[in-house]
């Protein structure tokens, strides 16, 4: 049965990026939505978060028509979001972060140390680090404690958003193999990503380019190598990590023009303008 049915989306930023598109995405299935930056990745995950409201389309979340929704209502019917970018409390500790992540469900004291307990089984790490300040944690940490913030509130659905920019390949792939544990444990998962490494874990994948979905498919349907060389334009390394600075990437517009640096004339042409200077 699906859980996830979107419908002809339509969202944009006064401009269309997403360009009415339609997909669903089974109960108990984690469903891998790649493409290059600028797709619209973060916007489809944002629309079905209700961070992003859909200028069209439907999304229907277990039965029910959620399309515009705010994200608070989002979160009590079961759509959690972990986003792009481990956005934790650096000044908050780990635990104060997992008690943030919990507010939604205003859980008793037990229900908290329950939910708490289930994320510390999911990643061991962050119950070492419980009274440690989340700033002071790696960036893999860090990570986990914002997938980990995200299943506080116990979601039916997790969307996590890009969780190995910029992890090392070994840190990738735990990364990975701890929301496949969630999975397995009956959360219906959406990965956004350009890492392959995430392949093995997709029931679904899911292709967007230029705000369309060029692919919808088993996981098993796609080799990584025609994946990275046919949807991902070659950008992604073997072990599966980004190469950034395609011309064509947002993240590469987004950085500083690079410049070449301006020649220094030639000393006969410094000391002829010198000489034309002192003529004026
Ligand atoms: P990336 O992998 O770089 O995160 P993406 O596939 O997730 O890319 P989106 O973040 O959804 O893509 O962006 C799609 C397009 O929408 C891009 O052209 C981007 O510049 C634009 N965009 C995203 N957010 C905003 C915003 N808040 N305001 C204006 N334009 C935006």
């Amino acid at each position: 049965m699906a859980i996830l049915e979107v419908q002809q989306l339509r969202a944009g930023y006064g401009f269309p990026v997403l360009m009415g598109i339609s997909f669903e995405v089974e109960e108990g299935e984690t469903a891998v939505l790649f493409g290059l930056n600028g797709a619209g990745k973060t916007t489809t995950v944002h629309a079905i978060a209700g961070v992003k409201k859909p200028d069209r389309g439907s999304i229907t979340f277990d039965g029910e028509e959620v399309g515009g929704l705010a994200p608070n209502e989002l979160v009590r019917k079961g759509i959690a979001l972990c986003p792009e970018g481990r956005r934790v409390f650096p000044a908050l500790t780990v635990e104060n972060n997992l008690r943030l992540g919990a507010w939604t469900r205003r859980h008793s004291h037990g229900e908290f140390d329950k939910a708490k307990e289930l994320v510390f089984e999911y990643f061991p790490v962050l119950g070492d680090r419980a009274y440690q300040m989340a700033g002071t944690l790696s960036g893999g940490e860090q990570q986990m404690l914002a997938i980990g913030r995200a299943m506080m509130s116990q979601p039916k659905l997790l969307l996590v958003d890009e969780a190995s920019l910029g992890l090392s390949p070994l840190l990738a792939q735990s990364v990975f193999k701890a929301v496949n544990r969630i999975n397995q444990s009956g959360t219906t998962v959406i990965i956004v990503e350009q890492n392959v490494g995430v392949l093995p874990y997709a029931d679904r994948v899911l292709i967007l380019e230029k705000g369309t979905l060029v692919f919808s498919g088993k996981g098993k349907e796609i080799r990584s190598a025609d994946l990275r060389e046919q949807y991902l334009g070659g950008t992604a390394s073997r072990d599966g990590q980004r190469r950034r600075g395609r011309a064509t990437t947002r993240s590469a517009s987004k950085s500083k023009p690079t410049r070449t640096p301006r020649k220094r004339p030639a000393a006969r042409t410094r000391k002829r303008a010198a000489r034309g200077k002192t003529k004026s």
